[in-house]
């Protein structure tokens, strides 16, 4: 199989391309259509499956650039892998014209606020990071119809259940859940329990 038989946006393909990618990864064979349709998907699998470009291409291809309002949250458990993160999903949607941001500590709060006060379409970042800027209405949720936990065996063993929790509850109710992570844990697991409709489990 390849990447133009995954129904993809010729926009989206350009920049798969463009960026080398020439056949997709077991992982994006089996990941993205589903994704892509708006289901729930649980992912387990390692770094280096080529797995942040499986929701990568999901988010692309379902967000309305006509409305340049936050339509995807991606949380990861580093700055660095966040950030790696903003540059790939920019890169992919290079033709696309889609804005990102990544929303991570140690950084400016100020310049935050201002790039997303001045509108995207995705946000990438750290659990902290982005409760606090939930918590202070600088990242407005009502438009976001995705949420992405990467690596979330990391970001529950780095302690950060409570504000992964904290920022579903911050949420629309009716939102597309994305899990992907190495292991499932018994934390992991409750998270799908609680927060996904029916998922479709992918183990690569
Ligand atoms: P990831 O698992 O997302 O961290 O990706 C691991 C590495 O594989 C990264 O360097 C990607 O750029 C690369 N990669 C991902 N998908 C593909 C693909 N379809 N073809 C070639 N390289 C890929």
């Amino acid at each position: 199989e390849s990447f133009d038989d995954m129904g993809l946006q010729e926009n989206l393909l350009r920049g798969i391309y463009a960026y080398g990618f020439e056949k997709p990864s077991a992982i994006q064979q089996r990941g993205i259509v589903p994704f892509c349709t708006g289901l729930d998907v649980i992912q387990q699998a390692q770094s280096g499956t080529g797995k942040t470009a499986t929701f990568c291409s999901g988010v692309l291809q379902q967000l309305d650039y006509g409305l340049v309002k936050c339509q995807a949250l991606v949380l990861g458990p580093t700055r660095e892998l966040a950030q790696q993160i903003e540059k790939v999903m920019r890169a992919l949607g290079d033709y696309l014209g889609v804005k990102v941001h990544a929303c991570v500590g140690g950084t400016s709060v100020r310049e935050d606020q201002r790039i997303l006060s001045s509108g995207v379409h995705v946000v990438v970042g750290t659990p902290g990071r982005v409760f606090d800027m939930l918590r202070r209405q600088s990242l407005q949720p009502d438009n976001i119809k995705m949420f992405v936990l990467d690596e979330a065996d990391e970001m529950l063993s780095r302690g950060f259940k409570d504000q992964i929790y904290d920022i579903f509850q911050l949420l629309p109710q009716k939102i597309q859940v994305g899990i992907f992570s190495a292991t499932m844990p018994p934390e992991a697991l409750e998270i799908t329990r609680k927060f996904m409709n029916k998922p479709v489990r992918i183990l690569v």
